[in-house]
Formats: structure tokens, C-alpha cells, sequence
């Protein structure tokens, strides 16, 4: 391997935070979200470290159920948002896959299949819109749902809803959609879905029957304010190394545009990453990042392959030293607040080009 930019991909960490947020529902089945190529992290590796603690997967979609059925992953898989063909049920039973029908046209692509409705029963969650408003069937239709697909209901059956606000300091909009949700489902014996990270960690009332942990298994806080919730691990460490040091007057430029002028004499480092990578091109003047355990800022514009930063701070500092982008030395969602983005968007968004290096004890 030549270019040293890798995506440090830590599973111990993985499996801590996996575990701290079992411990604080203990009585729910945790599922584990690992849609998006588990949000950059690489849904293979990250399923499989896990696999002997979880009892579900979730994905968004089909493709990535095949790809984890291909991997050799055992346990049922949810696809939040449910088929989007009618042939993508013909491979439920076979594949083990479990279906959020949010919409009547599936309810119908499956009558008109020759599928086993009875099987196909313990494979069946219905979403309903509490007031996310993107998908489910309106939550006024909740009886009436029931009981037009009453051969399709048994005690294997998952009603689910999705939070909008279980991330924010006030909880009005949550306790609505909560209230809602439950008051609906009040007198069914049925299984619940409802909390996503942010409620499982912040609505006691959200943990239900099964919750769906994303974000907070790969160490990003869900929350704004990183104090707030349990403490996580940085599962993803970005770094890349320094291919250039130059030494620039006061008053000269750096980069594409120009923008950033050199308020002093300032030394310059050129590292080897750019938005080609998934490190966001609008990310500011004044982004941090750690060199040496230190932080240092971002100047002008980031290109294609290469940020440059201002590194004038470091007492010292050599050609092909490390450039933590974000990890475990500097929080993602820190960075991710620079750029005016979440932590789930810089993740997600780390491209093919990085080698994803996976470390599985505790000594690096
Ligand atoms: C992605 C997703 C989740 C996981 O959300 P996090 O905020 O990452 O925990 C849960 N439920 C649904 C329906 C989702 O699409």
C-alpha cells in the first residue's frame, strides 16, 4: 500500500458501546443498524464482530440484506424501508428477511404473490407515522390496518414508529409522537419498535420490545451535546499523512481562491486527503485536526486529494507525520460542527478510496 490514509475501524470499541447500550435496555432486543455500509464503517467487518451479541440486523435496503446474507451474517435481517418491488419478497423465507410494510401498494404486492401468508406472518413489522411525516401509514389508520390484514397479524407481528425530535433538548415533540404511538397500540398485545440511539439513550418510554441502534454503536453521539447520554468510543479514526511542509510569508496565500491569507509567517502542511475521500469540501478555515496530539487548523480551500493546514503551533513537526481528520483523539461530531453537518454525514461519506483498517484488541 502506498498512500498511508486509512479509516482505523476499532470493533473493541464497537462491541463497548454495543454493550453499554444493551445495558440501559436490557429487556428489548437491540438491533443493530448497519445500514450504508454500517455508516462508513463497513457492514461486513462490523456485523461480524458483533454477530455473536446481536439477534437482528437492520439495513435500509435489499441489496444490502443480500450482501450480508452473501458474507455468511445468520441472523434476521430488517429492511427499514420495506420493499420497494413486489420481487423483493419472493426471497423473505429463504433469506430470513424482515419486511416495515409502510404503504398498501406492499400489502398488495404481496397478496398477489404466491407467497405463504402464513410465513410470511413472523417476517411482517407495519410502520406508522406518529408525525415524522416520511413513512408510515397515518396513525389514525392504526385499527383499521389491523383489522383489513388481521390474517396477517400474530404475535410475531412489530408496530413501529420513528421520533422525530428524540435528539433535542425539548421533548415536546417526542412525548406527542410518543403519546400518540402508544395510545394507538394501547389495548394490542403486539410488538413495539419505536427508539432509534437518541430515544433508547434519552426515552425511557421508547425502549420497547425491539430497539434500532445506529450512530451510537460507531461512538458518534446522537446529540448535540456530547455530555449528555452515555459516554461511547470512537469507532472510526481518520488520519492521513503530511506529503508537504513549507514555510509561507505573511501576507501570502494558501490554496485554491486564495482565501486564506497568512496572518504571520506560517508553516504549512499538505496532507494527503481531500473530498475525493469524503472529507467535506465546504469544511472552513479554522477545522481542527491532531498532529502529535495536537490540534491544528485547516486553511483554505480542501481539494481533491489534499488539505493543507496551518501548523506553525507544533514545536515540531516532519515530513510523513499522522493527521487524525477525526477518532479518537477529536470527536466527529466536533468536526462535523465546523462544517455545519452531523457526525452520521462525515461517516457515511468517507469514500471507497480509504482503506478501512479493522482493529480487533485492545493493543493497537
Ligand atoms: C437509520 C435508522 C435508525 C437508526 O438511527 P440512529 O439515529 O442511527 O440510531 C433507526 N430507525 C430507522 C427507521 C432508521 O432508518
Amino acid at each position: 500500500m502506498s498512500r498511508q490514509t486509512f479509516a482505523h475501524i476499532n470493533l473493541v470499541a464497537l462491541k463497548d458501546n454495543l454493550h453499554a447500550l444493551q445495558a440501559l435496555s436490557p429487556n428489548s432486543t437491540n438491533i443493530a443498524v448497519i445500514k450504508a455500509d454500517a455508516y462508513g464503517n463497513g457492514a461486513i467487518a462490523c456485523a461480524k464482530a458483533i454477530s455473536a451479541d446481536v439477534d437482528m440486523f437492520a439495513v435500509a435496503i435489499y441489496e444490502e440484506a443480500l450482501t450480508l446474507r452473501g458474507a455468511g451474517l445468520e441472523q434476521p435481517i430488517l429492511i427499514l424501508q420495506g420493499p420497494h418491488q413486489a420481487a423483493e419478497l419472493t426471497t423473505t423465507l429463504s433469506h430470513n428477511l424482515h419486511w416495515v410494510f409502510h404503504d398498501d401498494l406492499q400489502f398488495e404486492w404481496l397478496r398477489a404473490s404466491n407467497i405463504n401468508l402464513q410465513d410470511f406472518a413472523a417476517h411482517l413489522w407495519i410502520k406508522f407515522d406518529t408525525g415524522m411525516h416520511r413513512l408510515g401509514f397515518a396513525i389514525e389508520r392504526f385499527s383499521e390496518i389491523m383489522k383489513k390484514h388481521q390474517d396477517l397479524i400474530s404475535d410475531k407481528t412489530v408496530i413501529s414508529t420513528h421520533l422525530a425530535c428524540a435528539d433535542e433538548k425539548n421533548t415536546e415533540h417526542a412525548n406527542q409522537q410518543l403519546s400518540l404511538f402508544l395510545k394507538a397500540v394501547n389495548d394490542t398485545k403486539l410488538r413495539l419498535s419505536i427508539a432509534n440511539s437518541a430515544a433508547t439513550m434519552e426515552h425511557q418510554t421508547a425502549r420497547q420490545d425491539f430497539n434500532r441502534l445506529g450512530i451510537a454503536l460507531y461512538g458518534s453521539s446522537p446529540f448535540s451535546d456530547a455530555s449528555q447520554g452515555i459516554k461511547l468510543k470512537a469507532v472510526m479514526s481518520l488520519t492521513a499523512k503530511i506529503i508537504g511542509l513549507r514555510r509561507i510569508p505573511k501576507g501570502d496565500s494558501v490554496g485554491y481562491g486564495a482565501t486564506w491569507i497568512a496572518p504571520r509567517e506560517s508553516l504549512i502542511a499538505t496532507v494527503a486527503l481531500g473530498y475525493a475521500d469524503g472529507y467535506p469540501r465546504h469544511a472552513p478555515s479554522g477545522t481542527p485536526a491532531i498532529c502529535r496530539g495536537q490540534r491544528i487548523a485547516l486553511v483554505g480551500r480542501v481539494s481533491m486529494d489534499m488539505l493543507t493546514f496551518d501548523v506553525s503551533n507544533l514545536e515540531k513537526v516532519e515530513l510523513f507525520d499522522e493527521v487524525e481528520l477525526w477518532g479518537e483523539q477529536l470527536c466527529i461530531n466536533e468536526v462535523a460542527s465546523f462544517v455545519g453537518t452531523i457526525g452520521y454525514e462525515l461517516m457515511t461519506r468517507v469514500s471507497y478510496r480509504v482503506p478501512r483498517i479493522y482493529i480487533d484488541s485492545e493493543a493497537k
